[in-house]
């Protein structure tokens, strides 16, 4: 077992080795360890549902009436009432015909990739797309063709020159995870209606945070109609876990069919259905929650830029601030949280060498002057020597 040792020798030596870190969040912003408090900045917790009262009720009534886990998969047991109830307001919310919940949002790319592409198919990839959906692209075995990230002159050459025998399907992230950045849908759907494609958005981090009342970067660019799969997650902004996809009755069949993620997991537990569902009709019943997600993401991202900070520009509560090395990416992290702030260290491969970063995200449970105090505080640390300011 030598290579065990080996790997994680040279993790540790180019800073790149991973470990889990332990804390208790207490609220939707803050975390708690050894009677220390923390401001939460690393979340995905875009609106704080994970602690809304509403929502924590929906968890445990559902416990009460229908007991902990689901007691297997949705076609051969787990499919209960609430399940089908997330599903069809899903596809409201989605403006879909149809909608199909998966355990995590990894699982649904993993099935709806996996099955809808074969191999004599091609997919058209960003190359910043999520590790999710380029395993769905690998497990499809279809021939996959990477192009440059949002380059779309790069996406047309390869449309025009790809030999494709079977189906071309172009699949983006809707919002960039690491770079908070937005797909340029308008084309895509452009290039996609062009060149025959079907196309594939990953809208994680877009849920309840991009387009009106949250719906999502398809509506936000207005090509809901053009965009034939939509995928998401209920483990960001709405403060569950699961993944799902939306689009036409015949999709969403022909997924329950073929996807093994879907047909061979056990189905998610009533209180994760029920906190999804309860959340949904928070975001749909309170679309301020929105509004107010994206002012505060404004409030952040102009105190960041006054700072002069190198700050990844965008309109997400995904605010990259790109440190460069990766031991210095390290060493800030592990400053700030003595601080009392967790702000996650980046670092490839999830992000390309010498690009490493501190990725900040803000909540729409923030307040503004602990959001001010913290940009103080990474401003003053990055004031440092082996630091990137502008
Ligand atoms: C987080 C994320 C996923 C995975 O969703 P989970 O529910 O956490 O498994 C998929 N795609 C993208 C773009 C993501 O950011």
């Amino acid at each position: 077992m030598q290579f065990l040792t080996d790997f994680l020798e040279q993790a540790k030596a180019s800073n790149l080795y991973r470990k889990t870190v332990t804390y208790n969040p207490i609220s939707p912003t803050c975390v708690q360890m050894d009677g220390q408090r923390y401001l939460m900045l690393a979340s995905n917790n875009y609106l704080g549902l994970t602690h809304d009262p509403a929502v924590q009720q929906a968890a445990i009534d559902a416990i009460r009436l229908y007991g902990t886990g689901s007691g297997g998969a949705r076609l051969t047991t787990g499919t209960y009432l609430l399940v089908d109830q997330l599903e069809q307001e899903l596809a409201r919310f989605k403006e879909a015909e149809a909608a199909l919940v998966f355990n995590t949002g990894y699982m649904a790319n993993l099935g709806v990739l996996g099955s809808l592409a074969e191999p004599k198919d091609v997919i058209f990839s960003d190359e910043l797309n999520h590790a999710s959906i380029i395993d769905g692209c690998r497990l499809s075995r279809a021939q996959i063709a990477v192009y440059r990230h949002a380059d779309m002159e790069h996406l047309h050459n390869l449309l025009e020159n790809t030999v494709c025998q079977g189906k071309r399907l172009i699949v983006t992230d809707g919002v960039f995870s690491m770079d908070g950045d937005l797909a340029p849908l308008r084309e895509i759907a452009r290039l996609g209606e062009k060149y025959d494609a079907i196309i594939v958005v990953d809208d994680a981090h877009s849920t309840g945070v991009i387009g009106p009342g949250g719906k999502g970067t398809a509506a936000h660019f207005g090509v809901n109609d053009k965009v034939q799969v939509q995928i998401g997650t209920l483990s960001k902004a709405l403060g569950a876990e699961g993944g799902f996809v939306a689009g036409s009755k015949e999709l969403i069949d022909y997924i329950k069919n073929k996807a093994r993620s879907f047909i061979f997991s056990t189905a998610l537990a009533p209180a994760t259905i029920a906190t999804a569902l309860a959340a949904l009709r928070q975001l749909v019943t309170r679309p301020e929650m929105v509004t107010r997600l994206n002012n505060t993401t404004q409030y952040v991202r102009r105190l960041l830029q006054a700072a002069n900070l190198q700050v990844v520009n965008g309109v997400t509560p995904i605010i990259p601030i790109i440190v460069g090395a990766e031991e210095a990416a390290v060493r800030l992290a592990s400053e700030l949280k003595q601080q009392g702030i967790i702000i996650t260290a980046i670092r490839p491969p999830t992000v390309p060498a010498g690009t490493s970063r501190l990725r900040l995200t803000v909540s729409a449970a923030h307040e503004q002057d602990e959001l001010a105090w913290a940009v103080d505080i990474i401003t003053a640390a990055m004031r440092q020597p082996g630091m990137r300011v502008r």
